[in-house]
């Protein structure tokens, strides 16, 4: 595709006044008036509207075609929330509104959208607070751990490590060290579980806390869960759970009720709102009771009257995580979201996620390796090491598949299976969405070993075709250069 300065023709107008019928006004002083034209394309109006409707059609998103990828919960979001989200009502609200104004409140509707959520996720994940500040999960799981710092500071215990899995979200280990913490990674055993001889013996009352992403990345929920609690509070450590997919385990059960003192969540995987490219997130963290009187500030509380308010005198706080109360439009689509679907809807929501993912799993059985080969969660994860020995791996088959018209899944990643593909196809997803899908993977599969090189060579349908994977990395050329003279 060329660039819109590259369909430049001198003269051409998108647009033309007429000749003036009145006399012309007096004209500038030349010292207001640029030496140069500026630097834009002459192009007219179709020209532009062709090429950036041509523009979006290359762009890829849930809503043009499936997008398994792995971990990000890329799944349909209705747009009624959008519409719910861009309401007047809501988009006007400034944070600054006085909270009750005379005997009227200008944002108790906000604070009620804000209050009915918080109510709404402690009951969902068995939690006794939470605050919805965090701006994304990795955000949220920074905000977890600072909980979990200042409660060991106020008790007085000095705390230097955190657990944590190798089969966990790479975020849980950046988030603990940023917060200061030393990481302990435990391997994960021949069955896919946490290695439990390894953990026993890195459970000191050094250890602050256990992070456990859940279900892991390997799509497994591990069932030892209650006796890693046990013997992580028997240290005196807290216990963190990554909440970022929990479209797995809605209504199914509550990580309160599992032992987990902290807990994020990602409202844009779980709770409709569309994400990815760095859109806007929010990762709420909920807490025990315990935990409660560290939660960032403002907390959000019900006076005597009824009416809502922002509670900023709370002295054990970690104080402010971000500005206001966070991502308030996310929050609002979670919340519509959750009123839309209902309790019975969440946990037919989890259900299909839990299916969808176990329909891929077992078709594909035979056809990709498949290392922890049991019931999964949400995602399940195969491994191109039969495709190796024609010379096809993991990324080979993800390029392959864009020339099919699907996002690729996620590749090389979780990192402790070798040429790793995780798919992901969320609940939103049809059978016949799936059946596709499937039909393309076992096709890959038949090419893999009777004609490699066309998996090898893909893409060729699309305008960017293989890179030189390293070179993009190392030397990206991000900067169209400018080669129209103005003259
Ligand atoms: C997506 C994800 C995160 C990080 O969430 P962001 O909003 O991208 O920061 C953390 N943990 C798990 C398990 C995830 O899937």
């Amino acid at each position: 595709m060329r660039l819109i300065f590259e369909k430049n023709v001198e003269g051409r107008r998108g647009f033309k006044m007429q000749s003036p019928d009145v006399p012309p006004a007096k004209k500038l002083d030349a010292k207001y008036l640029r030496k140069d034209p500026p630097n834009i394309p002459n192009i007219s109006e179709l020209d532009v509207v062709r090429h950036y409707t041509n523009l979006s059609r290359l762009n890829y998103s849930v809503d043009t075609n499936f997008y398994p990828l792995g971990s990000c919960t890329m799944k349909y979001n209705p747009k009624f929330t959008e519409t719910l989200a861009n309401l007047d009502g809501f988009t006007a609200v400034h944070p600054l509104l006085p909270q009750l104004s005379g005997g009227g409140a200008l944002a108790q509707g906000a604070l009620e959208v804000l209050y009915n959520t918080k109510k709404i996720l402690c009951e969902i994940t068995g939690m006794a607070g939470f605050t919805s500040q965090p701006l994304a999960g990795a955000h949220g799981e920074l905000t977890g751990v600072m909980l979990i710092a200042a409660y060991h500071k106020h008790n007085g215990s000095r705390r230097k490590y955190i657990i944590v899995p190798d089969s966990s979200h790479g975020t849980n280990p950046a988030s603990a060290a940023i917060a200061g913490y030393q990481v302990i990674v435990i391997p994960t055993d021949k069955d896919g579980y946490m290695d439990m001889a390894e953990f026993k013996n890195s459970l000191s009352d050094e250890v602050a806390a256990v992070m456990l992403t859940c279900p892991d990345t390997l799509g497994i929920f591990n069932p030892r869960i209650k006796e890693i609690a046990d013997l992580a509070h028997g240290v005196g450590a807290l216990m963190y759970y990554d909440g970022a997919n929990l479209n797995a385990i809605l209504g199914k059960c509550r990580p309160g009720d599992l032992g987990f003192d902290v807990i994020h969540i990602n409202l844009h995987k779980t709770f409709a709102t569309p994400h990815g490219g760095g859109g806007p997130g929010s990762g709420p963290v909920g807490v025990c009771e315990k935990l409660t009187d560290f939660l960032p500030i403002p907390r959000i509380v019900k006076r005597p009257d009824g009416t809502l308010a922002l509670d900023y005198h709370r002295f054990k706080s970690i104080g402010y995580i971000a500005p206001f109360y966070g991502n308030f439009g996310v929050i609002l689509k979670a919340y519509a979201y959750i009123l839309l679907l209902g309790k019975k809807g969440l946990i037919e929501a989890s259900e299909n996620a839990v299916l969808g993912a176990n329909y891929c799993r077992t078709k594909l059985r035979g056809y990709y390796d498949i290392p922890f080969d049991r019931i999964c969660m949400h995602e399940c994860v195969l491994s191109a090491s039969k495709q190796i020995k024609n010379g096809v791996h993991a990324l080979d088959i993800a390029k392959y598949l864009i020339d099919k018209g699907y996002h690729p899944p996620t590749i090389y990643f979780p990192l402790i299976v070798k040429e790793s593909i995780m798919i992901e196809p969320t609940e939103t997803e049809s059978k016949e969405t799936l059946d596709r899908f499937i039909d393309t993977m076992i096709e890959i599969a038949r090419l893999a070993e009777s004609d490699p090189d066309v998996i090898k060579n893909a893409p060729i349908t699309r305008p960017v075709k293989r890179l030189d994977e390293t070179k993009a990395a190392r030397e990206p050329d991000l900067r169209w250069k400018n080669s129209i003279k103005s003259k």
